[in-house]
């Protein structure tokens, strides 16, 4: 058994666990994804192509088991399909896993929404951020605020779409703010280490090639360093071999308006298209440069 095969089969085992748990004794199961767990296949490498066009079907703002249908449709012999039933399932089960877990019971009591991750289960290139603010409690999906339209804004000038990458935050619920009635806080060591387990196992069923850790926080929670981000930004450094960027979060550069800053944001990015092998045009390359 491959252990890729086992770390889809011990999620999938969990997720049903969960469920009887919660007392269901019945669940619906595609064909497709019956015959995927009964016979461990080997995943078909991919062409170097940032986006993957060929498995653009399995992107989706939200991804579901319903967005996907041209990859999982009927049941077929095809290794890649088989493998992406698979994939789907595995992900599935970790989405409705993490949906439902109370095990920060003060976040789970004032979450309006667990923010699990957004875009394509098959993205070679995944953004990592702190934690939801409150419009992303309020929606479900990460980076929506001003700074995930900021956000939105750096993928587009890449050539890319939300849609074509993946984007997670270290915690999946709102860090409460008891007492307040606007603002957000940083998410506490414990939350992070409590939350941190179901981003490793999102990075480990997605498998991006490049990784970007937005702000401090995202570095924190990924490497376990506490280097200031001033220090670290625009170095490559390495997460369970993937290579990650680290580079400011775009609600900084909200804060902070200077054409130097966005300039060194957009220079992280063009190193990751690079490492990417991205095609980059003259005039991306001097975005943010005065003439
Ligand atoms: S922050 Fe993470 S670990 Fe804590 S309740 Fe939410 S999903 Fe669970």
């Amino acid at each position: 058994m491959s252990d890729a095969y086992g770390q889809l089969l011990d999620a999938t085992i969990q997720h049903l666990e969960n469920l009887k748990s919660r007392s269901v004794r019945h669940v619906t199961v595609a064909p497709e994804t019956l015959l995927a767990l009964s016979k461990p296949t080997v995943a078909a490498k991919s062409a170097p192509s940032p986006t993957r066009p060929a498995e653009k079907a399995a992107a989706a703002p939200e991804v579901n088991t319903a967005s996907i249908p041209e990859t999982t449709a009927g049941v077929s012999d095809s290794p890649v399909k088989k493998s992406a039933g698979l994939k789907i399932a595995a992900y599935t089960a970790l989405s409705e896993r993490a949906r439902g877990c109370v095990k920060c019971p003060h976040l789970a009591s004032s979450r309006k929404h667990v923010v699990f991750g957004t875009g394509s289960i098959d993205a070679q290139l995944m953004f990592v951020g702190e934690a939801p603010g409150a419009d992303e409690d309020e929606q479900g999906e990460p980076f929506v605020g001003k700074a995930g339209q900021l956000l939105t804004k750096i993928i587009q000038a890449t050539g890319l779409s939300r849609a074509d990458v993946y984007i997670a935050n270290i915690l999946k619920c709102r860090p409460d703010t008891p007492g307040q009635a606007a603002g957000n806080r940083k998410p506490t060591p414990e939350e992070m280490q409590t939350c941190i387990p179901y981003l490793h196992e999102q990075i480990d069923l997605i498998q991006p090639k490049v990784i970007v850790a937005l702000g401090a926080t995202a570095v924190e929670g990924l490497l376990g360093k506490t280097v200031g981000i001033t220090k670290l930004r625009g170095n490559w450094q390495t997460y369970r071999d993937t290579p990650l960027m680290p580079t400011y979060h775009p609600a900084y550069l909200l804060r902070n308006q200077s054409l130097s800053e966005k300039r060194r944001v957009w220079e992280d990015m063009l190193a990751v298209m690079e490492k990417l092998e991205m095609p980059v045009s003259d005039k991306q390359r001097h975005f943010f440069i005065k003439a």
